[in-house]
């Protein structure tokens, strides 16, 4: 796989840090939300999206963790509960993702485009994104919105593994590391994200179904939904995702 646009410092660690390795902005920028139940591989097309449309991922979960990280400043009060519900598989408050989100303004006038991933997640959060964008003079292309059968988003999530080391994802049917347990990029211990565990799961899946999913109709009304199937391989989503853009 190509290497990803940019560190993406600017959204990792907020106001004040300057993203390396961006290049030119593309010829056309793009501006993206992708929607879809957790576990539907929104970050895997993102990430493939990034390599081919240039607009970077700006996952609002990729924040936390980042900030979980990050043993070496004192996290806020209001971290420290997003973290907590986290943990749980439950939403963060509107008003702290919005913030995280709002003090990130740079990043949605970029000239790369960007490509908002886990945001928004509910109809409050996508009213604050509206706002974001008069004021800051952008229109959104499109809502690419990701759809698989419950019972696979619980295979994927449930058997997915993660390296704290370099990033990687694995999953233990579909995509084994070659030493099981063991990440093949960094030989790092692979470990499974807190909320992927079965518990969290259930609240997830059930935070979607009762506060994400009325956004459909929400840019449905908008005209700006595109409604793929997220079944198959992740190249054969991202063949359907181009198809779906026009950006063959
Ligand atoms: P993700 O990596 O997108 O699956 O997000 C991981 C977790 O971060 C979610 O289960 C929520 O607890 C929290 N989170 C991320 N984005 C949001 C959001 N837009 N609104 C509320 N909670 C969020």
């Amino acid at each position: 796989m190509a290497l990803r646009t940019g560190d993406r410092a600017a959204w990792l660690r907020g106001p004040g840090s300057e993203c390396t390795g961006m290049g030119e902005p593309p010829l056309r920028s793009w501006r993206l939300i992708l929607l879809g139940a957790p576990g539907t591989g929104k970050g895997t097309q993102a990430e493939l999206l990034n390599t081919r449309l240039g607009a970077c991922q700006l996952s609002t979960g990729e924040v936390f963790r980042a900030a979980k990280g990050c043993g070496d400043r004192p996290l806020s009060p209001a971290l420290q509960e997003a973290l907590a519900v986290m943990k749980s598989g439950g939403l963060v408050s509107d008003d702290t993702v919005v913030g995280i989100v709002g003090e990130r303004h740079r990043c949605l006038s970029c000239l790369h485009g960007f490509l908002l991933d886990g945001f928004p997640r509910t109809v409050e959060q996508a009213l604050a994104l509206e706002e974001m964008a008069s004021a800051l003079d952008f229109e959104f292309d499109a809502v690419i919105n990701y759809e698989l059968p419950t019972s696979e988003v619980i295979r994927r999530l449930s058997g997915r593994r993660t390296c704290k080391g370099c990033g990687r994802s694995f999953h233990v049917e579909d995509l084994p590391p070659r030493t099981s347990g063991i990440c093949d990029g960094c030989g790092t211990a692979l470990t499974q994200r807190e909320d992927d565990r079965p518990e969290a799961i259930a609240v997830r899946l059930e935070a979607y179904r009762a506060a994400t999913a009325p956004l459909v109709d929400f840019y449905q009304a908008r005209g700006l939904l595109r409604t793929i199937s997220a079944e198959g391989t992740p190249a054969e989503v991202f063949h359907r995702t181009l198809q779906a853009l026009g950006a063959e």
